[in-house]
């Protein structure tokens, strides 16, 4: 047991019944126990509904997940009885006090008298809130309602959490604060984390992350592992023309040149040389070139040719 996998996904596949094309489509990853794991996409890329099928809110349609060793399929209450969930959308009873909330949610898992109270203490006590106990939730900050609801959901010990956009609506001094609470958890009960976000700060924050793009897995690894994908810095490069530009450059300097949205993108080590030579080389033709380290962004870009923040084509 102590060797599975705290959640394994092989060859998943996922259309939603009436759906007209498949949503996931032959994923396959394992996340070790403890780790802190993002599901990385952009919006529509499949994160909700791969967090549904964890969460054993949905079944698949082909392939399989489980849960430390337990199939979804096999045995959902089992599977849930092992994970704690945290909904993009708030699940707390805003009228009743927070105290109440912890108190619901133990009933819930047939936890009561004595266990619950010392369970609820500590987890107050973990999260900063024992001072706030009597507080209605729907007084509380956006921050200290997302740290009600995490610590809500580990009310019953899960070994694995499973979060949907945690950072939603969060400003980035309370996102800065559930991380902290998150590590804690992590390093003291080696509780495992599975996180949903389309925020790149959120997904650096991970231990390792798994990209997703219209469904399918495009990269996987720790965030610093993914940028040494990229080759070298990122030249960004505005002007005028740029599919003409793009095929100069390229016959002129024997780069790969994309053209994404409004810029031109090339990846190469030793960028800076380059930047001085296109400047000469096509003086009327560019408008500005800009140089960085490579972002998360910049991996999906390289592993989809896609930017990350698409626009929408009718400029809506
Ligand atoms: P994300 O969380 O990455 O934004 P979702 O999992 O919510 O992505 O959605 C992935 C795709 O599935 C989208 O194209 C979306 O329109 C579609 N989808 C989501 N929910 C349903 C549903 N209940 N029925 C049909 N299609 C759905």
């Amino acid at each position: 047991m102590e060797h599975d996998a705290a959640v394994s996904v092989n060859n998943l596949n996922f259309i939603y019944p009436r759906g007209q094309r498949p949503v996931l489509r032959g994923l396959s990853f394992k996340i070790e126990q403890g780790e802190v794991f993002g599901l990385l996409g952009p919006n529509g890329s499949g994160k909700t509904t791969l967090f549904r099928l964890i969460t054993t809110l949905l079944r698949p349609s082909r392939g399989e997940i489980s849960v430390f060793g337990i199939e979804a399929a096999d045995c959902p209450a089992c599977v849930r009885a092992k994970i704690g969930v945290v909904f993009q959308y708030p699940a707390l009873d805003k009228k009743l006090t927070v105290m109440e909330n912890m108190k619901a949610q133990g009933h819930l898992y047939g936890i009561s008298g004595r266990v619950l109270a010392k369970r609820i203490d500590s987890l107050l006590d973990i999260f900063n809130l024992k001072e706030r106990g009597r507080e209605m939730a729907e007084n509380l900050s956006g921050g200290l309602r997302r740290r009600l609801e995490i610590a809500k959901g580990l009310l019953h010990r899960p070994r694995l959490l499973v979060m949907d956009e945690p950072s939603t609506g969060l400003d980035p001094a309370a996102r800065l604060d559930m991380w902290r609470y998150l590590r804690e958890l992590v390093k003291e009960f080696r509780t495992t984390v599975v996180l949903t976000t389309h925020l790149m700060e959120e997904a650096e924050q991970c231990g390792r992350l798994a990209i997703l793009s219209e469904g399918s897995l495009v990269a996987l690894g720790r965030p610093e592992d993914l940028r040494s994908h990229v080759g070298g810095d990122v030249i960004r490069v505005k002007g005028l023309n740029l599919g003409d530009l793009r095929v100069k450059i390229q016959n002129q300097f024997g780069n790969n040149v994309r053209l994404v949205d409004d810029n031109l993108i090339i990846e190469r080590r030793q960028a800076h040389e380059l930047i001085s030579q296109l400047a000469q080389a096509f003086p009327d033709q560019i408008e500005s070139v800009t140089l960085a380290k490579p972002t998360l962004e910049d991996v999906f870009m390289h592993f989809t040719g896609r930017s990350f923040q698409r626009r929408d084509p009718n400029g809506a």
